[in-house]
């Protein structure tokens, strides 16, 4: 697989982007990964939830764009993520979950990253009806907003908050954001594909067994040497 950056990446940094639609798991997987490489976890849902919860600025411009399932602008998602790349701990890579979501937030990530290691760009895909599926028995703590897991039952296993159900998890705003999806975050796999820097990984199986193609990819696409931890070799896309 070909990188982006036009260097081999030894001494910089690993940079990360899970593209795929909501329920496709990319969430626990850039949890899993950022903790495996010890990179920080990026998510622009959650920053954008944390700026609603907190009552800012930002959470009352973005609380209705994501009440309907619509995507927030490329202005302001763009300034969120510069700003947190330019924080020190992002300096050694990061894995990205939630953007770019337009070619447009794409165009800006290759501006930010430039000079910074090689972009490793992971698609996770499953079909649409378990999408739907997922995302309509989907729970998150409503104090911390961990995705739960199918076994926390009643309340987070982080800081035992109540669980409940994700406002655009409703199946009406699924349906919009799927469409969404389609219209303005899907024209990105051909983005990306077209410079050789995607790997797609079959999201439709156990949560483990995704942890596990997942890091393969990336071993394979950095030439890191790091043994998988077992999985299917994914498609090069
Ligand atoms: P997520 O948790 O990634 O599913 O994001 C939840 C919502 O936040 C999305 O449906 C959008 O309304 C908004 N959002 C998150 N990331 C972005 C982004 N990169 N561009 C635009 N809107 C975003």
């Amino acid at each position: 697989m070909r990188l982006h950056a036009g260097d081999s990446g030894a001494a910089l940094g690993l940079n990360v982007v899970m593209l795929g639609p909501p329920g496709a798991g990319k969430g626990t997987q850039a949890e899993r990964l950022a903790e495996r490489r010890g990179l920080p976890r990026i998510s622009t849902g959650d920053i954008l939830r944390e700026a609603v919860q907190q009552g800012t600025s930002l959470g009352a411009v973005a609380q209705q764009t994501m009440d309907a399932g619509r995507l927030v602008s490329d202005d302001v998602m763009i300034g969120i993520v510069q700003e947190r790349l330019d924080q020190d701990d992002a300096r050694k890579g990061f894995v990205l979950d939630g953007f770019p979501r337009t070619v447009e937030q794409a165009a800006a990530l290759d501006r930010m990253v430039n000079g910074r290691g090689p972009l490793v760009v992971l698609d996770v895909v499953v079909p649409e009806d378990v999408l739907v599926r997922r995302l309509a028995t989907r729970r998150i703590c409503g104090s911390c907003g961990a995705t739960a897991a199918v076994d926390w039952k009643q309340s987070c296993e982080k800081c035992a908050g109540q669980l409940v159900t994700r406002v655009d998890d409703s199946d009406e705003i699924v349906r919009e954001r799927l469409k969404v999806y389609q219209r303005q975050s899907k024209p990105l796999v051909d983005y990306y594909a077209a410079r050789g820097t995607l790997r797609s990984i079959d999201g439709n199986r156990a949560a483990d067994v995704v942890t596990a193609a997942v890091n393969q990819a990336i071993d394979e696409a950095t030439g890191s040497g790091l043994p998988p931890k077992g999985g299917s070799r994914e498609r090069e896309a």
